[in-house]
This record gives structure tokens, sequence and C-alpha cells, in this order.
């Protein structure tokens, strides 16, 4: 069993920000923080501090300090806030060390990867459900490259680094707020949706099952299909005619690298696992299933739905999958409002639309 876990910055997310911290008592913790780990122990999400302490390699204090703080800060964490830190992990190096055995370029350093690495070998941590949540933009980096969902707080240098120095940022973090407690309220928020996706997304093996049983009660299976990359009107008319076929929309969503194969190596603009959650919050999609082939016909000879929905970019004559649908007894259903609206089409007005002054 893996679980989402939250990956935290120290120094200024955690505890305030007072430069090199070179002695357990100058250790404050930011209440909101502890409050907020709090309520992630009470959810039962692991939480990981990743921290770069150069004070060390640079000789500002001793890597012995550095431990007492850690058990300093885990005490007043248990004592003021009855909350808990599962791991702590730190790097000591710099490049510029003073002493040789800090000196090197490590491979801990954060934005580099080695403290998560470390953590994930260490920890039953479900990395497609984790979040970094830090003060500064190189914390955002750090947890972007392991695809975390990321969140900067505006304790420590967030204010500054957000105010001043963002129109130099490559991206921008998942969600932005004052402290921690906003930080992990949203999280909760954001783990909420994704449950739901996962609730609905299934895999194949599970449908197999589920349709069998779903037809036996007398109800109705619909499937439709496609990439859905950016939901527009036209994909919410398809979905919602389709679902008026029958009592159950199974949906057969084109995985990211099916799209790359069908489109263009451009595409998808948004990954697979964020049109799952987007098509989840739909209330007339009941199933969701990600696949690789470039047509459904294997899927349907497999899952054998009642109706197969295709869109208004094809007549009853010119779906790829008919021939399969007759020989399976599958009606063929054109779903829809005329599609005005492609994807294709989006794409190139916003590029035109911004590559000249509005
Ligand atoms: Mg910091």
């Amino acid at each position: 069993m893996k679980y989402p876990t939250v990956f935290l910055d120290r120094d200024g997310t955690i505890n305030e920000e007072a430069g090199y911290l070179n002695h357990p008592s100058r250790l404050k913790i930011i209440p909101e923080a502890g409050r907020a780990i709090k309520k992630l122990n009470d959810a039962g999400i692991i939480t990981v501090i990743v921290t770069n302490q150069s004070g060390v390699a640079r000789g500002y204090f001793s890597e012995t300090v550095l431990i007492e703080t850690h058990k300093r800060l885990k005490q007043e964490l248990r004592r003021k806030y009855s909350a808990r830190i599962d791991g702590i992990y730190y790097c000591p190096h710099h490049p510029a060390a003073i002493f040789d055995e800090y000196k090197k370029d490590c491979e801990c350093r954060k934005p580099k990867p080695g403290m998560v690495n470390a953590a994930m070998s260490d920890l039953p941590i479900d990395p497609s459900f984790s979040y970094m949540i830090g003060d500064r933009y190189v914390d955002m980096e750090f947890g972007r490259q392991f695809r975390f969902k990321t969140v900067m707080v505006l304790t420590g240098y967030g204010l500054g680094e957000y105010t001043y120095q963002r129109s130099q940022w490559q991206f921008m973090p998942d969600y932005i707020c004052e402290n921690m407690e906003e930080a992990v309220d949203w999280v909760f928020k954001d783990l909420s949706i994704r449950n739901r996706g996962m609730k609905k997304l299934k895999t194949f093996d599970e449908l197999k099952k589920i349709i069998p049983k779903l037809k036996r009660q007398g109800k109705r299976v619909v499937f439709a299909n496609g990439c859905f990359d950016l939901l527009h009107g036209g994909h919410i008319s398809y979905l919602e005619d389709a679902r008026s076929k029958g009592d159950v929309l199974v949906l057969g969503l084109n995985s990211d690298s099916s799209i790359k194969k069908i489109k263009s190596e451009k595409r998808p603009v948004c990954p697979e696992e964020q049109r799952v959650e987007i098509l989840a919050s739909l209330e007339c999609v009941n199933f969701i299933l990600l696949f690789d082939d470039n047509t459904c016909d294997g899927l349907l000879r497999e899952l054998r739905p009642d109706v197969h929905a295709k869109g208004t970019d094809y007549t009853r004559e010119t779906v790829p999958e008919r021939q399969t649908a007759i020989e399976l007894g599958i009606e063929t259903f054109i779903a829809g409002a005329q599609k005005e609206n492609a994807t294709k089409d989006i794409i190139s007005l916003i590029l035109e639309r911004n590559s000249s002054p509005l």
C-alpha cells in the first residue's frame, strides 16, 4: 500500500526564515505550519522534510547542530501541535564548501532529485499523489521534476520571490497561498478531485466484469471515445447525447502516447491524468478507461456495450469501427451537435491571437 505524500521545505515554510539557523533555540515554528502538519497526519498523508543546509558545508554550523535542530523541530511539533514528521532529508553539501567532506556537486541539493529518491526508497510514498510545498521557486522546480503538484507559500522568501522574480519563472506553481495551512487545505481539495477521477477510472479488466454485471441488471451501456484534449462545448454535447442513449456511459479516453501517434508529437496539451480529472467531474460520464490503440475495435469486441457513440465528425458509414459494431450487433449512434470548435481550431486561434498584439 502506498500513500499520498507532502514534501515540505523547512526554512520559511515550516519555521520562520532566520538566515543560517545556527542554534536549535533559534528555531520558531510558524503556527499555521504546525497546525497544517497535524491535519496531514490526521488524514494519513506522509510528511517529509527536504531541506538544503549548505550552512554545514560553509562552516556556519556543524552537522551535529543541524541534527539537534531537527530533534527540536520534531519535539516542538509534537508538544505544541501534536504533529509528526515522517522523514527528514537534508543536503549538507555545497561546491564552495570549506570542508572537503562536504565539498561536492552532489545529487541531493535541491533542485537535484536525491532527497526524494532517498525518501521513496525508505517510505511507502505514492509519487502520483504527492505534493511539494515550499517558499522558493527552486522548491517548485524540485517538485515538478517528479510531476508532483507544487504549492508556493508566501511565508519566508515566498512573498519576495513571488513579487519580484515571478516574471522570470519558467512555470507557475499549481497553487500560491499565504501559508502552509492554506496550502494543506488546497492539497485536500485537490486530492478529493483526483480521488473522484480515480473512482471513475477503471482498468480494462475491471470493466470486463462491470459491464456484463450492468447488462444483467437490465442497464443499457453506451461506449464513447476520444481524446478530449481541451474540453469544449462540442465535447459536452457529444457526451450528454451519448449518455442519453442508455443508462451508463463508459468513456474510452486516448492515452497520451496514443494521442502522440494519432495527432502529433506536440499533443496532447492536457496530460491524461488531468483529462481524467476533468472528465470524471461530468455527471454524464460513469466510467473512464485509458486506452492506447488507434481505434476501439478491440475494446468493442471485449467490452460489448449496447451502443457505440461517435461524434459528428463521422457519419454512420464512416465510423472506423462500423464493421465490428455490425458484426457484434452493437448500435452505432452519431451523438452531439455539429462540431465547430475542435481542439486544433482552439489551439490555432490562441496561437494566432497571441502572435500579434491584442
Ligand atoms: Mg525555504
